[in-house]
């Protein structure tokens, strides 16, 4: 279907005034063709403007220019300029920003045939919009910058969108080292290439984080800070209706909590006047290393330990000298043991003890090794040195008996006949055991 020019001009009439921009066509003569209403409303243009119609170009420019819509300067000047620009009809857009305070684009293409298509369309609430993100941008910078945290968000592509000063520090970069738009790759690469992420390979240590990042899992993870301490660092994928729109990478320092945290731990499993295990830890403990020896089919044994008459020597000499003992024989024990055994207080003057690898014979050679220090060990009790023995049974893994508490009430058995035989002395009640155990070592 072909148009002529007035059907042309027609529907193009319709299109525009239906248009929530305003529009006006010249042709080469910078004569006005068609133009909608909106122009009138947008640039505030009375009536007498238009009449007669079409408008002039030079009349139009003459009452912007008055009125100061073209900023300061000497009205004609303004419109010479105007016109001179407008006869060399080269594409642009601008935006103008009016005296009211409204913003408009304006847009000007030139037509094959000469003629040019002006648009303007009112910007002010998009502007608007967009003065109010940047603004949110800038608080959102102070407060990402005053977080305790390192924060970095990056796009879909993962490039860097927003980092706090924080992160650099945290992350031991130098400050300036992150640009906008950086990819995280780069930052990936400069902590690999400095060892944070160990030995190996730069590029495949580079490439396994980019894929669990690009995948868009959540992650956390503890790092070495350079220069010492504990970084946590966690990776939360952004999502908005579901789907991954970038990902924030938190930071954080944690070597205080780490170190509190250890502390605890140790306040939790220590007993506090002798420095060894508590009963709990005591007990976790010696459950462990009997499944480990089982497991490796090594031998294992207990020891368990109470002083004697121990409620003498607080009634003589009084509670401070008595807990004054108590440590001493934690110092004997510890004294006496090898690192890999485990001494445990399991409760007021009983204690136990893990012997890793031991058989009887062993334990027993450990045992009366004990009985001795203690015997020949003595605390200054003020107004004289205060001496102190203790009672020992024993127990060693074996059929039937193949866990803590087992072990442990077989040795308290042999402890109750120590005490009964004249105390100050060690016993194991696996009698039989003991002799076939001995005997065979005897053989070896
Ligand atoms: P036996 O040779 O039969 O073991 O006699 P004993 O006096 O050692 O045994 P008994 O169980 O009668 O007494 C243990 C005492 O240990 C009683 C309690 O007051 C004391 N005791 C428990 N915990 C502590 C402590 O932390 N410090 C001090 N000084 N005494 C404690
Ligand atoms: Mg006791
Ligand atoms: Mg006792």
């Amino acid at each position: 279907m072909a148009l002529n020019d007035s059907e042309t001009l027609q529907l193009f009439q319709t299109i525009i005034d239906n248009l929530p921009s305003g529009v006006t066509l010249m042709d080469k003569d910078l004569r006005f063709v068609a133009w909608n209403s909106q122009i009138k409303k947008l640039l505030d243009f009375p009536d007498e403007l238009f009449a007669p119609e079409p408008p002039d170009l030079t009349r139009l420019l003459r009452y912007n220019a008055q009125r100061g819509e073209y900023g300061p300067g000497d009205p004609e000047d303004l419109v010479r300029a105007g016109l001179e620009r407008a006869r060399k009809m080269l594409p642009h857009v601008f935006e103008r920003t009016r005296p009211d305070g409204t913003v408009l684009e304006i847009r000007g293409v030139p037509l094959s045939d000469g003629g040019f298509v002006s648009t303007y369309t009112d910007m002010t609430q998009r502007k608007h919009a967009e003065d109010e993100l940047r603004r949110i941008a800038s608080y959102f910078q102070a407060v990402l910058d005053n977080l305790p945290f390192g924060v970095v968000v990056m796009d879909k592509d993962l490039r860097i969108v927003y980092w706090s000063g924080m992160s650099e520090k945290l992350f031991g970069l130098p400050a300036g080292f992150v640009e906008k738009q950086m990819p995280l790759a780069n930052v990936l690469r400069t902590f690999a290439e400095r060892g944070d992420y160990g030995p190996g390979n730069v590029e495949e240590q580079v490439a396994r984080r980019m894929e669990i990042i690009g995948n868009f899992e959540a992650h956390a993870l503890e790092l070495p800070r350079v220069g010492g301490g504990v970084l946590l660092v966690r990776g939360v994928p952004v999502l908005v209706d579901a789907k991954p729109t970038g990902f924030v990478l938190l930071a954080e320092d944690i070597s205080e909590r780490k170190t509190y945290q250890e502390k605890l731990e140790q306040l939790a499993t220590t007993d506090h006047l002798t420095g060894l295990l508590n009963r709990r830890a005591f007990l976790e403990a010696a459950e462990r290393e009997i499944r480990r020896s089982h497991r490796f089919g090594q031998s294992i044994s207990v020891l368990m330990i109470d002083v004697d008459l121990f409620k003498s020597i607080n009634d003589r000499y009084g509670h401070a000298v008595g807990d004054e003992v108590l440590r001493r024989v934690g110092s004997e024990l510890t004294h006496a043991l090898r690192d890999e055994d485990i001494a445990g207080r399991i409760g007021g003057e009983e204690f136990a003890v893990i012997l890793v690898q031991a058989t009887l014979p062993v334990a027993t050679r450990v045992a009366e090794r004990i009985r001795l220090a203690f015997a020949g060990a003595s605390v200054d009790a003020g107004t004289g040195n205060v001496g102190f023995t203790a009672s020992l049974g024993i127990a060693t893994f074996a059929e039937g008996v193949d866990n803590v508490h087992h072990l442990l009430s077989i040795a308290d058995q042999g402890l109750y006949v120590a005490k009964n035989s004249g105390r100050n002395r060690v016993h194991c009640v696996q009698a039989g055991l003991e002799l076939a155990q001995v005997g065979a070592e005897a053989s070896r």
